[in-house]
């Protein structure tokens, strides 16, 4: 079994308790309007060309032997520029477990943190993967659009959840995300009976999430949970549209990039919810 990781970030303070090294899985079902990891969407591997770099010499279409650019119609290796680079790496579980574990001090005092992407697409290899991290803490950061087998599965086995929860209209939801969130209400819903502390994650998008409607369905939504769901309330990043020009990809947003954002904490106090806003 492998797993197509697309970066490993250490030392990472958000992702959980403690220090994390934090595990980029590739794939997302989700196509959000604001995804500022969008080398992360893709299933497979792909290729990501620095526009701004790039000299137009041709010299990376020529046929190469590589075994690392097999598949990706350009070689990663000749860049006279470093402008070329292949985004996602094949790991098996005992790579991966290897890989994490030079750190296994620092693991020790936080843990590893699964993201992605959408990291429960890849449950089988996480599990595994887990099998060979020991009494490491695990964190998963998901979109929680997975079937509900999927999702029961891989939390069975990871103590710390994130889960972000973005729009509460089905129909907005698909807008702005490209799926309804029938899958994402069902696995929350079933969450909050589940009786497990979690940390719901909305992503402030100017005049789409922020809307008084939305934060406060949102927080309707998470009432059964007061005393053990923390809701954050995580900014839209301004920077977002430079790094989809940075790897070659036009970044049309549809909203107001500049529009102040409603950082608005009261419907989840009212609701009985520990709430911090970013
Ligand atoms: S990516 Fe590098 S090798 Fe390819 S065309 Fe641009 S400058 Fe040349
Ligand atoms: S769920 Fe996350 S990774 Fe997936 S498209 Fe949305 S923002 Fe990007």
């Amino acid at each position: 079994m492998t797993g197509l990781v697309f970066d490993i970030k250490e030392f990472a303070l958000h992702d959980g308790t403690g220090l994390r090294t934090t595990v980029f899985l590739k794939g997302c079902p989700l196509r959000c309007a604001w995804c500022h990891n969008p080398e992360g969407m893709k299933p497979g591997r792909e290729l990501a060309r620095d526009l701004k770099k790039c000299r137009r010499c041709g010299r990376c279409l020529s046929p190469c032997g590589h075994e690392e650019c097999r598949g990706l119609g350009a070689c990663v290796k000749i860049c006279p520029e470093d402008a070329v680079k292949a985004v996602g790496r094949l790991y098996t579980p005992e790579e991966l477990a290897r890989r994490l574990l030079r750190n296994r001090e620092f693991l020790a005092a936080g843990g590893v943190t699964f993201s992605g992407g959408e990291p429960l697409l890849q449950t089988g290899f996480i599990l595994e993967t887990a099998e060979l991290l020991p009494g490491i803490g695990l964190a998963v950061e998901t979109s929680a659009s997975v079937p509900p087998e999927t999702f029961r599965r891989a939390l069975s086995r990871i103590g710390e959840i994130y889960a972000d929860l973005k729009l509460i209209d089905p129909r907005e939801h698909e807008k702005w995300t490209g799926s309804d969130n029938r899958l994402i209400l069902q696995n929350l819903a079933w969450l909050l009976k589940s009786g497990r502390k979690f940390t719901a994650r909305v992503p402030l998008i100017p005049g789409v999430t922020d809307t008084p409607e939305n934060l406060s369905g949102i927080a309707a939504f998470l009432s059964p949970g007061a005393g053990r769901v923390r809701v954050e309330l995580i900014p839209y990043n301004p920077m977002t549209g430079a790094k989809y020009r940075s790897v070659g990809r036009e970044y049309a947003p549809g909203f107001d990039e500049k529009a102040p954002l409603r950082r608005d904490l009261s419907p989840f106090l009212e609701a009985g919810l520990e709430a911090a806003a970013y």
